[in-house]
């Protein structure tokens, strides 16, 4: 032991001690798939979820114990020792580990940046977190321990009647006051609290008034119903019910149900920010609940807060974005993910996860029942849903009396008569909107003033220099701008190939539609909403407030609108610019496409107001706007599930995409041949394709190509890429950056 080297932080103990003393394996955020040993004198398999501080190198590092054993394949004489253990909270839970494991093992991602990507930032940090002492609670009386039949407790138990008696008066108890009327109280609470008589409240919002719900119509009950029934075990629920039809109201029967239980409910929305009417239902129907929001635009320290309220228990609702998937939940009951088909519950790098998905492995895991809700499920969900995998529940009307389904109707404009992209029949639609003092909105999906800006004489267009794409003319900022890596460059006086000066924007973005409507309707109150207008800190909830208090006539806006709000006074959508997505080479933009245009569409004629949509389209015949007319998913989801069975895509199949970038496309090519003949033989059941440029084949700066394979079967896909991931490790790699994304969105 003479010459141990200087990192031997165990030189002072004998040979001996160090068989004696335990070993951890940690999880380290560092990208390589493997767990790191360190000797360390007193833990016990307690310590399993615990914090550490390690040394690393010449670092210092914050890890999590994943496992305690007594021997490590590392000759003992070289393992570290660890530095310290944060006990300044409590372990994370082994589910959350094992949850870890599954995505690490599903993405094929290292299980210490899974692990250490799952904390809040303050927890991962080097320094340990002292705790503000928790805010005052009290015990509220249940409807459940209210019609609680008292005889079955034993007339000798003098302090359980007691304590019943007093809630039963007051509602409430401080945890002092019921130390007075016995020591014994506290256990006295558990036990009822575990029975579902009473809950624990945060002291200064028990006076809060809760609203009052509206009696559920035949098929919400009937949803309602059969989750409540099976409410104790793993299912997955697709509750498919179109807009207005109630979803969010079953939700909360459904949450009402698990508070009695005392149990926790997560429930993951696509952009909390862009629905705080969400929050605000929420919090007005459970006023005395503690209920938190996890989303990647707080603040650390309130997300630490509210990861912590949520590890400890006390965050009855997790309200959150898809990061919330791992948050600690002891006492999860039930996990809820709304929107269920949005595209931003898939993380577009690092752990490329989908919450959803991920939440159904939770789900079952806590044999709890996971709800999918949608209006236009995604078309995974919606065949194993048909097909019986998923249990399928339906709303197919609009819950509010009277609301009916808005009227859709398709202008053709290869015959009507367009001045500047508008059609007569929507401008007389939106100069009767104005007339009748009621709301429109016109949607397009592309925000600037024009997608293009080209030159008349040699067609030149503006490009991105780091990306394959066009650049957008932003007019009232006289800039160019990317949307896909936000270069921007001042607008050319003239062309830059033939010098040309007659240079013009070509096409229509959301600021050009606005100033044309200005100018056609120079009385009307005209809102523009996207995500240039809404950029402000509070834009967002002003100009909300603004559409709600009745200070606008007509609203321009991208998809930003389209999500879950409830705008009580429109009548009219008119739809510009959808045909594009009709012909993408993305297999997934009909159903996309069709998911947006329900959403729009289903902001029209909510309350009292019959609602009217207006598509512009080239394309009339299409069986997407066929569908739309109808309001009729199910036809369009056969359609497009029959194209998906013939053409080998997915649900049908599984993929999953090697993904390389590289500052030359040949690297980028090279390296995915390479990993192509690596795949060789071992292809049993699994298809491998050529390696061929991304759809955006050039983003800031970097070329992209991919690789896709993909089996019938899930288990042979996974098999193959487990072998195959650590086959692609041990690749020469220069300058290329790889990644693997299994369950692939975007090409
Ligand atoms: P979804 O989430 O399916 O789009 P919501 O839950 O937002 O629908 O419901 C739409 C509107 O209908 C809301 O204003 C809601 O308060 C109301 N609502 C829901 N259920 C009922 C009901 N059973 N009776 C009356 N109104 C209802
Ligand atoms: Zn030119
Ligand atoms: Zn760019």
């Amino acid at each position: 032991m003479d010459n141990a080297p200087e990192h031997h932080s165990a030189n002072s103990l004998s040979q001996k001690d160090l068989f004696k003393m335990p070993i951890i394996r940690v999880a380290l955020d560092v990208p390589v798939a493997t767990l790191f040993d360190y000797l360390a004198s007193d833990a016990t398999t307690h310590d399993i979820g615990v914090r550490v501080q390690v040394p690393f190198g010449r670092k210092i590092m914050t890890g999590v114990i994943m496992e305690v054993l007594d021997s490590s394949p590392v000759t003992p004489g070289k393992l570290k020792t660890a530095a310290s253990l944060f006990h300044d909270i409590p372990p994370l839970p082994l589910t959350l580990l094992d949850l870890c494991r599954f995505c690490s093992n599903y993405y094929h991602h290292p299980l210490g940046e899974v692990v250490m990507n799952s904390l809040p930032s303050r927890l991962r940090s080097n320094k340990p977190f002292i705790q503000k002492s928790t805010p005052p609670f009290q015990f509220r009386l249940t409807d459940a321990g209210r019609h609680a039949d008292t005889t079955s407790i034993p007339v000798r138990s003098i302090i359980q009647h007691r304590l019943l008696n007093r809630l039963r008066e007051n509602g409430v108890i401080k945890p002092d006051e019921a130390r007075q009327i016995s020591p014994s109280a506290p256990k006295v609470l558990q036990k009822f609290r575990e029975m579902g008589w009473i809950e624990e409240v945060p002291i200064h919002s028990s006076s809060a008034k809760s609203v009052s719900s509206p009696v559920l119509n035949t098929e919400q009950q009937t949803a309602f119903d059969a989750i409540a029934n099976d409410i104790r075990k793993f299912n997955v629920w697709l509750l498919h019910g179109i807009t207005g039809s109630g979803k969010t109201e079953i939700y909360l029967r459904l949450i009402t149900l698990l508070l009695l239980q005392g149990r926790q409910t997560l429930v993951l929305v696509p952009e909390i920010s862009l629905t705080p009417q969400l929050e605000q239902i929420f919090r007005s129907r459970f006023p005395t609940t503690l209920l938190v929001c996890l989303h990647s635009r707080l603040s650390d320290s309130e997300r630490l807060k509210g990861w912590l309220q949520a590890q400890k228990g006390e965050a009855k609702i997790v309200l959150g974005t898809r990061l919330a998937v791992f948050a600690p939940l002891p006492k999860l009951g039930m996990i809820i993910v709304d929107e269920e088909q949005d595209g931003s519950f898939k993380q577009q790098d690092g752990l490329r996860y989908s919450a959803r998905d991920v939440s159904i492995f939770r789900a079952k895991q806590e044999n709890v029942p996971v709800i999918l809700g949608s209006a236009t499920p995604s078309l995974e969900s919606y065949y194993h849903a048909t097909n019986g995998r998923y249990r399928m529940l339906r709303l197919s009307s609009r819950a509010v009396k009277k609301a009916v389904l808005p009227a859709v109707h398709c202008i053709d404009i290869r015959s009507a008569k367009c001045i500047d992209g508008l059609s007569q029949p929507l401008i007389t639609a939106l100069e009767n909107g104005l007339a009748q003092d009621q709301q429109s909105l016109v949607f397009l999906n592309r925000r600037g003033y024009a997608p293009v800006l080209l030159c008349k004489s040699c067609s030149w267009t503006a490009k991105c220099h780091r990306c394959t794409s066009r650049l957008v003319v932003h007019l009232r900022e006289k800039q160019l701008r990317c949307h896909h890596c936000g270069h921007q460059e001042r607008f050319p006086s003239s062309c830059p190939d033939c010098g040309d000066q007659d240079i013009v924007p070509f096409g229509q973005g959301t600021q050009r539609v606005e100033a044309l409507l200005a100018e056609r309707f120079p009385n009307a109150r005209i809102l523009r909403i996207d995500r240039d207008s809404t950029r402000l800190k509070d834009g967002w909830e002003k100009m909300l407030k603004d559409i709600y208090e009745r200070r606008v006539d007509i609203l321009v806006g991208t998809q930003i609108l389209a999500k879950g709000h409830d705008f009580p006074n429109l009548s009219l959508v008119g739809i510009l610019n959808s045909d594009a997505a009709l012909f993408s080479t993305d297999f997934r933009a009909a159903e996309r496409l069709f998911a947006q245009l329900m959403q729009v569409a289903g902001r029209a004629g909510r309350a009292d107001i019959p609602g009217e949509v207006l598509v512009q389209t080239e394309f009339p015949d299409h069986p997407l706007y066929h569908a739309l007319r109808r309001h009729d998913y199910a036809a369009l989801a056969q359609t497009l599930l029959s194209e998906r069975k013939m053409a080998g895509f997915p649900p049908f199949v599984y993929q999953a995409l090697l993904r390389a970038e590289a500052p030359q496309i040949s690297a980028a090519m090279n390296f995915l041949t390479s990993a192509a003949e690596l795949a060789g033989s071992t292809t049993g059941g699994v298809e491998i394709f050529d390696p061929v440029p991304a759809q955006m084949a050039r983003l800031k700066g970097l070329e992209r190509a991919h690789l896709l394979v993909q089996s019938g079967s899930r288990k042979k896909l996974q098999e193959f890429l487990t072998s195959w991931h650590t086959r692609i490790t041990t690749l020469p790699i220069r300058k290329v950056r790889w990644s693997l994304d299994v369950d692939p969105q975007e090409f």
